[in-house]
């Protein structure tokens, strides 16, 4: 950019603003805007908003017309030696030379503070990456657990269906068991209503070891007769024969 093209900006911190028209320049090689300059440099003494320098000079500050007519430029420097001439056009350029310099420092200021803010939003990103890298870490090691720990209960749950399924065939076993045994029962208890006489111990013992007691067996079984008796005593005799010869050997 060329020193020409090049627009003087506000040197208020708080402006900034690109200057036209009329402006406000101090000795301190400061510019403001008109309204700045009318704001802050009008009293006397005055004080240097950009330096704080104190312009207390009758010439120390001066309003100026950027865009001089060219009746203004035609007549301006008339008349003054050339040595002059040359004079305010060297303080005039140095004034420029200030001012474009000021704002390389400036911008390179606002770059580097820029870059000190890349490098700690860097750094921010950074760790926010490692605090999510760490996080989803942990999880994928929280996922893995919890997979893992699946993976055990679908096996008991397996082993659970296995001794469900191995109880239930105990329990139909049982259950048909149980069944039999009712139906025994009942068969039984059928059979014990009939006989009236089975209930006794010498029927039972009969029941067992006897023929059946139908016709006149049966009725001299449990109505013994004089022969009846005649042959259990006769049958009990030779007991009593020993035991008295026994006595008689005494
Ligand atoms: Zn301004
Ligand atoms: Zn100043």
């Amino acid at each position: 950019m060329s020193a020409s093209k090049y627009t003087l900006l506000c040197n208020s911190h708080k402006c900034r603003s690109k200057l036209s028209g009329f402006a406000w320049v101090t000795a301190c090689s400061h510019v403001f805007c008109d309204q700045h300059g009318s704001e802050e440099l009008s009293r006397t003494p005055a004080i240097c908003p950009a330096c704080s320098s104190m312009l207390s000079g009758k010439l120390d500050v001066l309003r100026t017309e950027l865009a001089p007519s060219e009746q203004y430029k035609a007549m301006a420097l008339v008349g003054l030696q050339p040595e002059t001439v040359l004079e305010i056009s060297h303080k005039a350029l140095e004034f420029w030379m200030y001012q474009i310099n000021h704002e390389r420092l400036l911008m390179e200021y606002n770059m580097s503070r820029a870059g000190g803010q890349v490098i700690q939003l860097e750094k921010f990103v950074v760790q926010q990456n490692q605090s999510r890298e760490l996080e989803l870490n942990t999880l994928k090691g929280e996922v893995a657990s919890l997979k893992k720990m699946l993976e055990e209960y679908k096996r008991k749950y397996s082993d659970v269906v296995e001794q469900l399924n191995d109880r239930n065939k105990q329990y139909k076993k049982l259950q048909g068991l149980l069944n039999s045994l009712r139906m025994h029962t009942l068969s039984s208890e059928e059979r014990d209503t009939t006989p009236h006489a089975f209930t006794t111990g010498l029927a039972k013992h009969s029941f067992h070891s006897s023929p059946p007691f139908t016709g006149a067996e049966g009725g001299q079984f449990f109505s013994p007769g004089p022969e009846s008796m005649k042959t259990f005593f006769q049958f009990n005799t030779p007991n009593r024969e020993r035991t008295n010869s026994f006595i008689h050997k005494i």
